[in-house]
């Protein structure tokens, strides 16, 4: 599948993807030594023996001093060339004579054998996601089967009386669901597999029955936004706890957004409380979820996030205590500096404020806000 990730435990090449020397374009095959000293005015005159058509080993072609041999891009180069001379810079004399206005260097316009990966050095490392590229390499090899992770089921579910699907109306008090659609998203992003088990109402049995089901569906992971805070109307706590075999790892972190989160485990599920704000949902999501998932595929969970060196376009004030995570949203580094940072203020409930930004400037723990002109890091978005 695309955007698998590879376990290859070795990942050597046995064998190579073009055996051949091969010409990276029309021309003629040459000794580069004949042409040396060509020019317009000066070329070189070289007898054609032949041509190497498509497909085709040149086996009895073989050229020797002052020949050359039409080929074309991906032709196989005959012995004794050692370059190949554009078409341009060639004019015919007669059927068996050709001229060449230009000097070519030893493997010019050659690709080698094993240019491409060379027989016993590593193409593919364990971890690697397959894009297309990786796919495309693989089959240029003929590895057509490989070993990959398997994509971690992440069961999402949103609860919140007044919670409606996105295709309903809302009555007044009522709001569309949108963390179980971002959320799903993030899941296919980080490489998951997202399932949607809907909207469930701040009933503890319904978020159990809905928790339950995700278990039984062997879920690896058990996303619930909403009700993750201390309120009368916040269960998500008491349903993990009632679970049978269930750690509750942390119940609040202090970060911000994202205070209200739960980590739990159950067998080998993690379940995760998060805030129903969608902003912090989706940064609580980034912090452990992302990097879990990174760490399932077997991939470095320290690159789970790119992050890149910012300057503060003004200063960030931020309390000592919790860690923050400010929206920013970037702009180009005049004169080779790294970018600027410029927070995108809004509540965390407002998920606009992710549209408009670009990451999350992270303000350690025990720093009292940043001054304009500091440099920062930022954890871009996926
Ligand atoms: P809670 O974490 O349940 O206290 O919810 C905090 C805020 O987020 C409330 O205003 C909820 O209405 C809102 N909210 C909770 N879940 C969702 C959701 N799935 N989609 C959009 N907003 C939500
Ligand atoms: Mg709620």
């Amino acid at each position: 599948l695309p955007s698998s990730v590879s376990n290859f435990a070795f990942g050597m090449v046995i064998k190579e993807s073009t055996c051949f020397d091969n010409s990276a374009m029309d021309g003629f095959a040459v000794r580069s030594q004949d042409t040396f000293g060509a020019s317009e005015s000066q070329p070189a005159l070289l007898d054609v023996t032949g041509k190497i058509g498509m497909g085709d080993m040149p086996g009895d072609i073989e050229l020797s001093m002052g020949q050359a041999a039409r080929i074309w891009t991906g032709g196989c180069l005959p012995r004794g060339s050692d370059a190949v001379v554009m078409l341009e810079y060639t004019a015919p004399v007669d059927n068996n004579t050709i001229e060449v206005f230009r000097a070519a260097a030893p493997l010019e316009n050659v690709i080698e054998r094993g240019e491409d990966c060379r027989r016993g050095s590593p193409v593919l490392y364990s971890g690697t996601v397959l894009r297309p590229q990786e796919l495309g390499l693989l089959a240029g090899l003929g590895i057509t089967r490989v070993q990959v992770r398997r994509r971690p089921l992440v069961a999402v579910i949103s609860t919140g009386d007044e919670l409606v699907p996105e295709d309903a109306s809302p009555a007044p008090g009522q709001i569309r669901d949108m963390n179980s659609t971002t959320l799903a998203g993030l899941v296919e992003k980080s490489g998951g597999r997202p399932v949607r088990l809907g909207i469930v109402d701040d009933s503890p049995d319904a978020m159990f029955a809905a928790c339950s089901r995700a278990l039984e569906m062997n879920a690896d992971i058990v996303l619930v936004s909403g009700g993750s805070s201390v309120g009368r109307r916040d269960f998500t706590l008491r349903v993990f706890e009632r679970m049978e075999g269930t750690e509750v790892l942390a119940h609040g972190v202090s970060i911000r957004p994202g205070k209200p989160t739960i980590l739990a485990r159950c067998g080998n599920t993690a379940l995760f409380g998060l805030p129903g704000h969608a902003a912090s949902a989706v940064v609580t999501y980034l912090l452990f979820v992302h990097y879990l998932i990174t760490l399932l595929l077997g991939r470095d969970p320290e690159l789970s996030l790119k992050t890149i060196c910012v300057r503060c376009s003004q200063p960030f004030p931020s309390s000592a205590g919790r860690e923050e995570f400010v929206r920013v949203r970037l702009d180009d580094g005049q004169h080779g500096c790294c970018p600027s940072a410029k927070p995108v203020y809004g509540k965390s409930g407002l998920i606009s404020t992710l549209i408009k930004a670009d990451g999350l400037l992270v303000i350690p723990r025990d720093v009292e806000g940043l001054h304009q002109g500091e440099e920062a890091e930022v954890l871009l978005f996926p």
